[in-house]
């Protein structure tokens, strides 16, 4: 290996580029089954603790390390503390990520010893593994969110425990404040029916002892032997009938120490810590700067692998997104396939957020013999997924965030992750045994980073939650309870959009299609296209090229085969852009029956064509439900599809300027196409684009050609001074 990448002590002092120290990872516990393992969890010395504290308080946060056992454990104890009623009552357990929620429903439930989607199931956008029975509901936060709008108390639950409620991210934090607000309603309403049972308990008293002794006064002890007649319904002038609904019982649990701020906003909710295990680990920087962090970490996990035995536990890397993951991967397949003779294999597992279930659960497998695991993975790896066996932790200290900027719209950025993510991911490394990180950036640039990452719902698009937010009731948004308050002007901006949609009316009240729009769980963008398309003819291609968009990457770009991963792509290209394209791609592929050899000839991606038929046929299923023909479309008639795109996406359109540049309709914002895209370079006098991504200057990703005046047409409210240009 010519190259290396050099590293340095957390103290400066000591150069090293490799570690050199034997140890064996303990693979005991796995052994001794995972009865005995769940109870040499870290946190079964605390369980009689949670118990009593969830019984005595509404509302409980409970902060812990990494691997403690949070997650899988105190969802089983409450099952087995009887929070629940077989066949009535649920215990909600939220994710931030589907993969989490899928992956720990499967792990719990193997652990609890009944089929998944019984007793232990899970629910997530586009896939329901539960049933009546399950008592133990992992789910996503979005997911429990659009429960609450046809289940304003959330009857079913008796407990909604927030998990990694650290990570804050915008649909958390949009929970927090609705279910602060169940809490006090179910508080109000167990009343009523405490109420109720006791004069119903005290009539049925009366009566008796008016009976036997003609009168009124109340021998209510004597009435204890006989049941009291069955009640009459409990009926609140809000919910109806609430007969029999319980107190709601809140539980947050976070990782890192933000603890008080949750107590806080809770009304001084009590903290429960709970201590997690740690060995020590020796903590690298690199001594330059690396202009290549995904080069950079191929190499490191080179050098670890050549320099340490195979036997010293796997290795996790820290990457930005799905991308950067895909190219790591490919990477290292090339280095193993040449390691010579005696060198032991090298298996890279991926994990992220879109990866098919099947997928995920490679990375908890142990490692074949005579090779070792490496784990490619996003910030899902920080916190919420804990991954046995690790042992060496490369991060490159950049994670993919969502941005905002009113004047731009949302983009995705990669960007510096914070000190205390760099911590976190430093701490998977000394879980089981003394470990070691390697950190692809100096530190002089770690003493740079930030403390703490910005809440979500302070730097990211609004407009979804408010949508849901108002079609759960909330009518006053800028009085609701958050946590951390959004910024007036990016409230202002959702609600701006969402009047331009169509979604709101005059008074800023929810329209019907707004509250048609609500049912989807897509951004309302894209929801009001799929209206759209019904007028237009052309849901069938809407729904097709909707589905498309859910993904991230359709094709593989090697860096060295970025020429042929281009002309394959050239077989699919329609003249106007890319969505027509990405909709010749699927419809090749099916023809196909989206044969392995096809896509890699063609450079497909074919992970992601089949998230992208799996997000298609929930699709169309929830568009049947809400009485949507599916199957009407438009042919070969093909402009209905991108005048039907720019209903929803006006807000992203650019003009061409004499300068040949693009300038943003809303913002004024020098747009640049991206590379990837078949538009790149393309003068046309008007383009829409589904997203921004901003690296170096804004790059316009799945850019389609547009005629100004359906622009205009698309959006009269905003636009129609353009139809006169
Ligand atoms: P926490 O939520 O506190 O971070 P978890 O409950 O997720 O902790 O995990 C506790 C322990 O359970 C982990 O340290 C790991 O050993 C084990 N574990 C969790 N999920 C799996 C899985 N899918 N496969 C194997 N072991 C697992
Ligand atoms: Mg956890």
């Amino acid at each position: 290996m010519a190259k290396q990448v050099a590293f340095q002590n957390a103290n400066g002092t000591e150069t090293k580029s490799k570690p050199t120290k034997k140890t064996k990872v303990d693979y005991k516990a796995r052994a001794l089954g995972l009865r005995a393992q769940r109870e040499n969890l870290p946190i079964y010395s605390a369980r009689s603790a949670i118990i009593s504290k969830v019984r005595e308080h509404s509302t409980v946060v409970i902060v812990g390390e990494t691997g403690s056992g949070k997650t899988t454990q105190i969802p089983q104890y409450l099952l087995e503390s009887g929070f629940t009623t077989y066949g009535q009552t649920c215990i909600a357990v939220t994710q931030p990520r589907r993969v989490a929620a899928t992956s720990i429903a499967k792990r719990v439930s193997e652990e609890v010893g009944t089929p998944l989607g019984a007793r232990v199931g899970y629910t997530i956008r586009f896939e329901d593994c539960s049933s009546e029975k399950t008592q133990l509901k992992f789910c996503t936060d979005g997911l429990l969110l659009r429960e609450i709008l046809s289940d304003p108390l959330l009857r079913r639950y008796t407990v909604v425990v927030l998990d990694e409620a650290h990570e804050r991210t915008l649909r958390t934090d949009i929970l927090l404040g609705m279910l602060k607000d169940i809490q006090r309603e179910r508080k109000r309403v167990a009343e009523l029916n405490a109420e109720a049972e006791r004069t119903q308990h005290n009539e049925y008293s009366d009566s008796r002892n008016s009976r036997a002794t003609g009168t009124h006064i109340k021998f209510t002890d004597e009435a204890e032997d006989d049941q009291p007649p069955i009640g009459e319904a409990v009926v609140d002038s809000v919910y109806g009938d609430v007969t029999g609904i319980g107190e709601l019982k809140i539980i947050v649990m976070s990782a890192t120490l933000d603890a008080e701020r949750f107590s806080e906003y809770f009304d001084q909710a009590p903290i429960l810590y709970v201590a997690g295990r740690q060995f020590p680990v020796t903590t690298y920087f690199t001594t330059q700067p690396q202009s290549d962090y995904l080069d950079a970490a191929h190499l490191t996990v080179l050098q670890i692998h050549t320099e340490t035995p195979s036997t010293s536990g796997d290795i996790l890397v820290f990457l930005s997104g799905q991308e950067d993951i895909e190219n790591v991967e490919r990477l290292l397949r090339e280095s193993a396939a040449q390691f010579p003779k005696g060198v032991p294999h090298l298996l890279p597992c991926p994990i992220f957020a879109a990866l098919p279930q099947a997928q995920q659960s490679l990375v908890f497998e142990p490692a074949p013999e005579f090779t070792r695991k490496v784990i490619l993975a996003t910030n899902i790896a920080e916190t919420s997924l804990t991954i046995p066996g690790i042992r060496h932790v490369v991060d490159s200290g950049v994670h993919k965030v969502r941005g905002f900027d009113p004047r731009i719209g949302e983009s995705l950025l990669v960007e510096p992750i914070s000190k205390s993510s760099a911590r976190q991911r430093t701490g998977r490394a000394g879980r089981e045994a003394a470990g070691f990180c390697y950190r692809l950036y100096t530190e002089a640039d770690f003493a740079q980073l930030d403390e703490d990452s910005v809440p979500e719902i302070k730097r990211c698009q609004l407009s979804m939650v408010v949508l849901q937010l108002k079609a759960a009731g909330v009518n006053d948004i800028l009085k609701f309870d958050f946590m951390d308050r959004p910024s007036k002007r990016a409230l202002k901006h959702a609600l701006l959009e969402l009047y331009a949609l169509e979604a709101l009316d005059d008074k800023g009240e929810l329209t019907q299609l707004g509250r048609w729009m609500s049912e989807f769980p897509l951004e309302p963008t894209y929801s009001k296209v799929i209206y759209a398309s019904q007028k237009l003819g052309c849901t069938r291609e809407v729904i097709d090229i909707v589905s498309l968009l859910s993904v991230d990457s359709l094709f593989y770009i090697p860096a060295d085969k970025r020429e042929e991963s281009n002309a394959a792509q050239m077989t699919f290209r329609s003249k106007d852009g890319d969505h027509l394209t990405y909709l010749n791609l699927l419809r090749a592929y099916n023809k196909v029956n989206g044969d392995r050899e096809w896509c890699h000839e063609h450079y497909v991606n074919r992970r992601n064509m089949r998230h992208v038929l799996d997000v298609r046929e929930q699709l169309n299923r929830l568009c049947t439900r809400l009485s949507l023909d599916t199957s009407k479309s438009c042919g070969a008639e093909l402009d209905a599809v991108l005048k039907c795109f720019l209903s929803g996406f006006f807000h992203n359109c650019a003009l061409l300027q004499p300068d040949g540049s693009y300038k943003s309709l809303s913002g004024s914002q020098t747009v640049h196409i991206h590379p990837g895209s078949s538009m790149f370079s393309k003068k046309v006098p008007a383009i829409f684009y589904d997203q921004l991504v901003f690296t170096n200057k804004l790059h316009a990703r799945a850019v389609s050609a547009a005629d100004p005046l359906w622009i205009a047409q698309a959006s009269p409210k905003l636009y129609g001074r353009i139809s006169q240009l």
